[in-house]
């Protein structure tokens, strides 16, 4: 079983969400705190960023956010953090956190939630890192990209051994054991060779 230091959370930056995805994400947040997990996320207040960061807060936990200067100047960054970093980029934000993350878990969320829990499940792919990273399942948001992920596979789109790159719960307990002993394949075994 693996031992995190930091888990990511992406997730959304909406606020104007049922209230299910509210108590979930605090929920979330005082899970890592009690596993003795810190946090590294957006370093948004808004949406279920902020929330999982208060839950994490309040909690006496680690809580680091990783905002691009744009944003933060836009005064969307969370005030009461133990650390925040301001980056240069997107780009940037997205390395830094994943560099300071053994794990990464998506929450519901839009685009930029997608767009974070795809990007490090491709670096998984290809060998860039190997960190195992999950979706949070709550309310069933989830299911419809689960589906997807497993007809994308079906196509051959996604290879037999990465169907599972992305681990799917509704349980956050269970989804955090389960992060714990996963085994990412080896890319030397899969990788085509000219
Ligand atoms: P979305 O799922 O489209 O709401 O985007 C949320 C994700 O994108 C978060 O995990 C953040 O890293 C980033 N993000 C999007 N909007 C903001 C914002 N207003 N403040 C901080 N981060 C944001």
């Amino acid at each position: 079983m693996k031992r995190f230091r930091r888990v990511a959370v992406y997730c959304a930056s909406s606020s104007d969400i049922d209230p299910i995805y509210v108590d979930a994400a605090r929920a979330f947040g005082s899970l890592l705190v009690e596993r003795g997990y810190g946090l590294v996320f957006g370093g948004g207040r808004v949406g279920l960023m902020g929330q999982v960061a208060d839950a994490v807060i309040s909690a006496g936990g680690e809580a680091i956010g990783v905002i691009p200067h744009k944003l933060r100047d836009l005064e969307v960054a969370h005030q009461g953090l133990s650390e925040l970093l301001v980056v240069d980029s997107m780009h940037a934000r997205k390395t830094v956190m994943a560099s300071m993350s053994d794990a990464f878990v998506a929450l519901p969320g839009g685009f930029g939630t997608l767009d974070e829990i795809f990007e490090v499940t491709t670096w998984n792919q290809l060998g860039y890192h190997s960190k195992p990273a999950g979706l949070l399942n709550v309310n069933g948001y989830f299911d419809a990209l689960a589906t997807f992920i497993t007809h994308a596979a079906d196509q051959g789109f996604v290879r037999p051994v990465h169907r599972d790159l992305l681990l799917v719960d509704a349980d956050p307990r269970k989804l955090l054991d389960r992060l714990e002993v996963h085994e990412l394949p080896d890319i030397k075994k899969w990788i085509d060779r000219p």
